[in-house]
């Protein structure tokens, strides 16, 4: 083997994603590549449908994997359901709720932001305000805000949307498969993921679904999608079109791989699926508090699978996360724009929310900071 794939050693992967991922997924990605219109390849790609919609809650005929990575999800809900000069909202408090608005202005869109301090939730009454004040083409959200560790409360969002000829637009990254999210019930109209979060695949992938009331938008665009990579109105007719056309090389083995991984998930059942993060999350937030080590967001907006851990006064926060990943071959994450060098960010994603890995994490950083 090339020398240095020879000399990566396992990391215990505890950041905000990649996450660890099972040996059965592995084992996928080895599985010989067929061609990308072979039907038994063409049985996968219905089976991977199926299963997407069952995690995602919904009965969208339009719920794909695009090629790429959950950013890639992005660039796909907002460049197939943007018109230059439509009107957009990003509910933003976090990062992604930057990036949402940086792919959002490069479309032409005309964007507003209603920001929420970092590390706090979106306030469902302020958005009520905004939209009796203004109409909007689109409002989008973050479902689970990875930089911050906070849970956005898209089901009272949706609420306030319902009935209205405005698209609600949910970022699912690092929500689905960690946390309950019910698409149809929420009446989101357009939500990504990724692969690598809490579905515990390497990444590569992104699944996208999208409601009729946004299909229908796609089709009455006047100008073409601008984007011929993720044009959703060609890709459909490669993932459930008649005849099935060419449209680019499906990533073969990475769809065996998100066929594994979901397959595993919903063996283990997903309620269970999300007991386990939360007792993991349970159990990584007692110990810590032991420590003397406090969370940064309040406890009913915390997320199970991202944990943002205030650094103490005097430590020196890369130089423990350095040791944990040299010392103790585990990965955590620092904090990200305001939040650089005050909180580490641990992650509980899929794979990794297991008590044996976060005793090991506990026990380690116990270590570190002694
Ligand atoms: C990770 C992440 C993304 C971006 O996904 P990539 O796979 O890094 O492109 C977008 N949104 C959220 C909430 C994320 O956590």
């Amino acid at each position: 083997m090339a020398p240095l794939l020879d000399k990566i050693e396992e990391m215990l992967l505890m950041g905000p994603g990649p996450s660890c991922v099972p040996e059965a997924i592995y084992a996928a990605i080895r599985r010989p590549t067929i061609g990308h219109l072979d039907p038994h390849f063409i049985a996968i790609m219905d089976a991977i449908k199926t299963q997407l919609r069952e995690l995602i809650g919904t009965a969208n005929q339009l719920t794909i994997p695009i090629s790429g990575t959950g950013s890639a999800g992005m660039e796909t809900c907002f460049v197939n359901l943007i018109e230059p000069g439509n009107r957009v909202l990003v509910l933003s408090n976090g990062v992604f709720g930057v990036r949402m608005q940086d792919v959002a202005g490069r479309l032409g869109a005309s964007v507003e932001a209603l920001e929420f301090e970092w590390g706090t939730p979106v306030s469902v009454d302020q958005v009520a305000r905004r939209l009796a004040e203004r109409k909007y083409d689109i409002v989008a959200v973050v479902h689970a805000e990875t930089s911050t560790g906070v849970r956005n409360p898209i089901e009272d969002i949706g609420k306030l949307l319902s009935g209205s000829g405005t698209i609600y637009l949910v970022d699912a990254v690092t929500s689905l498969a960690g946390i309950p999210i019910d698409m149809d019930a929420c009446g989101i109209d357009a939500l990504y993921s990724g692969t690598q979060k809490c579905i515990s695949c390497p990444p590569g992938l992104s699944p996208v679904s999208m409601s009729e009331k946004a299909l229908a938008k796609l089709k009455h665009r006047e100008l073409k999608v601008p984007n011929w990579y993720l044009d959703l109105s060609m890709i459909v007719g490669y993932w459930a079109g008649e005849k099935r056309s060419y449209h680019h090389t499906a990533p073969i083995n990475m769809l065996y791989a998100l066929h594994a991984a979901l397959d595993l998930i919903l063996a283990e059942g997903v309620s269970k699926v999300f007991e386990r993060h939360g007792r993991s999350h349970e159990q990584l937030v007692a110990g810590l508090d032991k420590m003397g080590l406090k969370m940064l967001v309040e406890r009913p907006y915390r997320l199970p699978m991202l944990n943002a851990v205030l650094v103490p006064e005097g430590v020196q926060e890369a130089v423990v996360r350095e040791r944990l990943r040299t010392e103790f071959h585990i990965e955590i994450g620092a904090g990200l724009g305001p939040l650089a060098g005050k909180i580490w960010r641990v992650g509980l994603m899929g794979h990794t929310a297991r008590q044996t890995n976060v005793d090991r994490f506990l026990d380690s950083l116990k270590k570190v900071l002694n």
